[in-house]
């Protein structure tokens, strides 16, 4: 079967005369379960719930893995690090993850006692420090610099040590990149983005091919109580099914984007690792489905960037990417990640690429 027709059917239960295709939410915070608990499928809404059970198993056969959905992106990222890692314990991390994941590896990692080594994304360097190692973080396409790694040579270099590799696979979705099969022990993402793709939700999860891993970030969302509500779970997986559609559709209209950016005098650099001439190109085209919606460019300074998406009628300025609506920000107005003043992180929807071109046009002709 295609991954396309995947994604429309991931997770629906067996047909069942009377029902719907994917049933409703389930609001329970108690279940009827007299007798052994064991005997009843569901007891108390900390451990489980049906509607996360559907959403899991449709992630489950996306990503080729048991999955477990979490409350948002980084409450996922925090249950990889929290049941792998120990004091003592050695985390390697790209130095341009996203800016939130460094700072609970550097902040509350660190203070429990494990040492963080960080290198850029670029050019395989966590190669370079792996030694000793106990959990190899990856994040491909990085956020917001869009650099790639090898996902299969650095898990191949990361097990021949012992060493467990997790990929954060927000930026693509699964259906851009499935890291499991490159050779990863975790996929992790933010489903908060492009794979729910509707800016109305925050959420996350994990995905794992070992069994006794997974139970453990089970037990770790059970006893910490970090929990997703059924309401956004249901949203997510109503959502999941259109992803093909979408993803298609926003990764066609970056590329035409960043090809129209390149081509521009303003622009100083694009980068979009499904553009033939970026450095990305040659490993991402090697593990990539789809390039995904984000392509990052400079502009002359902080006052031409602002100029540029005060001007531009269909982006909207906000926070986030993998929406159905275009939107970009001037990342430099956070602190945390070292990009220039002028860098803007876009990411492209579904709207008509013409319409676009046509705005993105005019908004650049504004800059004086
Ligand atoms: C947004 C993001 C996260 C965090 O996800 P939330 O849903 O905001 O908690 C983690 N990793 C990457 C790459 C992200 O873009």
């Amino acid at each position: 079967m295609h991954y396309s027709t995947k994604v429309v059917r991931a997770g629906i239960p067996e047909h069942e005369q009377g029902q719907p295709f994917l049933p409703g939410p389930t609001f329970a915070g108690v279940y009827h379960a007299a007798g052994d608990p064991k005997e009843s499928p569901y007891t108390y809404g900390r451990f489980h719930n049906p509607t996360w059970t559907l959403f899991e198993k449709a992630l489950t056969e996306l990503e080729g893995g048991s999955s477990v959905v979490f409350p948002s992106g980084m409450a996922a990222v925090a249950a990889v690090f929290n049941t792998t890692l120990r004091p003592g314990n050695i985390l390697v991390m790209p130095s341009d993850s996203y800016y939130t994941s460094r700072l609970i590896a550097q902040g509350h990692l660190a203070a429990q006692g494990v040492e963080v080594r960080m290198a850029p994304t670029a050019g395989n360097a966590q190669l370079e420090i792996l030694e000793g190692a106990t959990l190899l973080w990856l994040e491909s396409p990085s956020n917001p610099g869009l650099d790639v790694c090898d996902i299969a040579a650095l898990s191949e270099a990361a097990h021949a040590r012992g060493i467990l590799v997790a990929v954060d696979n927000t930026t693509p979705t699964v259906l851009g990149q499935q890291p499991l099969a490159l050779g990863a022990d975790f996929s992790v993402s933010s489903d908060t983005k492009a794979l729910t793709g509707h800016s109305d939700l925050v959420l996350g999860h994990v995905s794992c091919r070992d069994e006794a891993l997974t139970e453990k970030l089970r037990t770790w969302r059970t006893q910490q109580g970090v929990i997703p509500g059924p309401m956004e779970v249901w949203l997510a997986h109503r959502s999941l099914s259109t992803l093909a559609l979408r993803l298609e559709r926003q990764s066609a209209n970056a590329l035409a984007l960043a090809r129209f950016l390149q081509s521009r005098p303003e622009v100083k650099v694009v980068r979009y690792p499904g553009l033939p001439t970026d450095p990305a190109y040659p490993t991402a085209v090697k593990q990539m489905q789809f390039f995904g919606p984000v392509v990052s460019f400079v502009l002359g300074g902080k006052s031409e960037a602002d100029q540029f998406l005060t001007s531009a009628k269909l982006i909207i300025e906000a926070t986030s990417f993998g929406g159905i609506k275009t939107s970009a920000e001037r990342r430099a107005r956070w602190s945390g990640d070292q990009v220039p003043e002028g860098f803007i992180r876009m990411s492209a929807g579904c709207e008509d690429i013409n319409d676009l071109l046509e705005d993105f046009t005019q908004a650049l002709a504004t800059i004086a």
